[in-house]
């Protein structure tokens, strides 16, 4: 077996954390090697996966900078104006719209593939980062020198830092002894393209219905990206569904609010699953992407947090180049998890537990989702909160789609409302998590 070094970084996983992490580097003397399981071809040219990604002004700003935001189409950025939530079968939504006119959307929609190809064209023409297809890593382990993986060809590569980002399912945080929160919410999320009659307003919408949630997130043209949540054992009749009658089936579901919906192309499906890392540090080893936080995907944080986690990486990185200190020593690692950890660990608790909310059928949440809706709408400092959330304006942390939604630990930092009702006064049985 050959051992090679030479490299300084080994990055496990070229999906977008891990591409963008690459990318972030390039200004910097280290050389550095991304394995992918996938073929070139798939990186190059990425399949369409049904994941319409909701980006905050942050990740708009750091996918700028980085150019890959520009070699995007622009027929295929459609901006967010607005936002609605609708509760059950009531009318009453919580409503939000862009808070400034100098501020063009509350967030933009993209097609995950195209961001993938976007940050891979970057990151190929790059003169210090090496991309490893075909290649699987089976087995890492690190020492106070350095770090080792065993690739599926049977070579070993050493580097003074390995990345895990190999997704919510990363084999090598587990083989790194890193274990992590994880949340199966036994409930599958079904995502499609549909075509509709009448315009949607640049609004996205999240229904949480009885059973159900159905959000619809708006695309350029009079098409939007749906996304249906139910009970994994409902999914596969939905998914199954003779295209007509899945068509009529979301036409109704819709009230109508949109006329005649058609679907393009493929249903796709996803478990819902949320992970947290216990950790995203050990000895010469960091985990970033979904391999640190894969937030349920309902809420639309993944990507936003990946490379928010991935710019708070590269930063520590860069200073301690810059000051002569070890790329991979534990006190410049810690300082990425002590900040990506603060931003992170609230909101994925905190959402799921909304989650847990807004999917728990019982009379006490149906009535405290109610509650939870119209204290949002009508009072401004929360309302304020969850904008600059939902936009990740003013240093907030991320909260892409169910940044709709109230953020629940951040109310006690609020002034207190008069005679409204604290969200943690609620009995905490209603925060069952599904
Ligand atoms: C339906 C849906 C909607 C979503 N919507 C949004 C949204 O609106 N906004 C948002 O911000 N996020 C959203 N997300 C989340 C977002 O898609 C993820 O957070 C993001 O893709 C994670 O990127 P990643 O690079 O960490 O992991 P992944 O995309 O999972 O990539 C991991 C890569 O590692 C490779 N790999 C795995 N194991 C190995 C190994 N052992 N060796 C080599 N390579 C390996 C894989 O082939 C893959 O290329 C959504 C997710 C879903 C499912």
């Amino acid at each position: 077996m050959k051992n090679t070094s030479g490299y300084d970084v080994i990055i496990i996983g070229a999906g977008p954390a891990g591409l963008s992490f690459a990318r972030l580097l390039a200004d910097t003397p280290l050389n550095i090697a991304l394995i992918e399981k996938s073929s070139l071809d798939d990186l190059k040219d990425p399949g369409e996966d049904g994941r319409e990604i909701a980006l905050t002004h942050l990740s708009e700003k750091l996918m700028k900078q980085l150019g890959a935001w520009d070699r995007i189409d622009p027929d295929f950025i459609a901006p967010i104006k607005r936002a609605k939530v609708l509760n059950g079968d009531s009318s009453y939504a919580l409503d939000f719209t862009r808070p400034s006119n100098d501020m063009e959307a509350l967030g933009y929609l993209i097609p995950n593939h195209l961001i993938r190809k976007a940050f891979y064209e970057e990151v190929a023409q790059m003169k210090n980062a090496e991309i490893l297809t075909d290649t699987t890593v089976v087995d890492v382990h690190t020492d106070d020198q350095s770090g080792t993986v065993t690739l599926s060809t049977g070579e070993k590569l050493s580097a003074p830092l390995i990345i895990s980002a190999d997704s919510r399912f990363s084999e090598t945080r587990r083989k790194m002894g890193v274990g992590a929160h994880m949340q199966d919410f036994s409930r599958t999320a079904i995502v499609c393209r549909m075509e509709h009659e009448y315009p949607h307003e640049e609004t996205a919408f999240e229904c949480f219905q009885y059973g159900k949630t159905i959000a619809l997130l708006p695309m350029n043209g009079n098409v939007s990206s749906v996304v249906i949540t139910m009970s994994s054992q409902k999914a596969d009749a939905i998914l199954n569904m003779d295209e007509d009658q899945f068509n009529a089936q979301v036409q109704a579901w819709f009230g109508n609010k949109l006329g005649k919906i058609s679907l393009v192309g493929k249903r796709h499906s996803y478990p819902l699953v949320a992970v947290h890392a216990d950790k995203f540090v050990a000895r010469r080893y960091a985990a970033m992407g979904d391999a640190a936080v894969g937030m349920h995907p309902v809420t639309a944080h993944g990507f936003n947090l990946g490379i928010r986690g991935a710019d708070t990486l590269a930063s520590e990185i860069k200073y301690a180049l810059a000051n002569g200190k070890d790329i991979g020593s534990l006190d410049v690692l810690k300082k990425y998890e002590h900040k990506h950890m603060r931003v992170t660990r609230f909101l994925y608790h905190g959402t799921n537990n909304i989650v847990g909310l807004f999917t728990n059928e019982t009379l006490p949440a149906k009535v405290a989702r109610k509650a939870v809706l119209r204290i949002a709408n009508n009072f401004p400092p929360v309302r304020q909160l969850i904008v600059n959330k939902l936009t990740e304006t003013e240093g907030q942390a991320a909260s892409g789609l169910t940044g709709l939604l109230p953020p629940l630990p951040d109310l006690s930092r609020l002034p207190k409302p008069p005679k409204l009702p604290s969200l943690s006064a609620l009995p905490a049985r209603l925060f069952v998590n599904r």
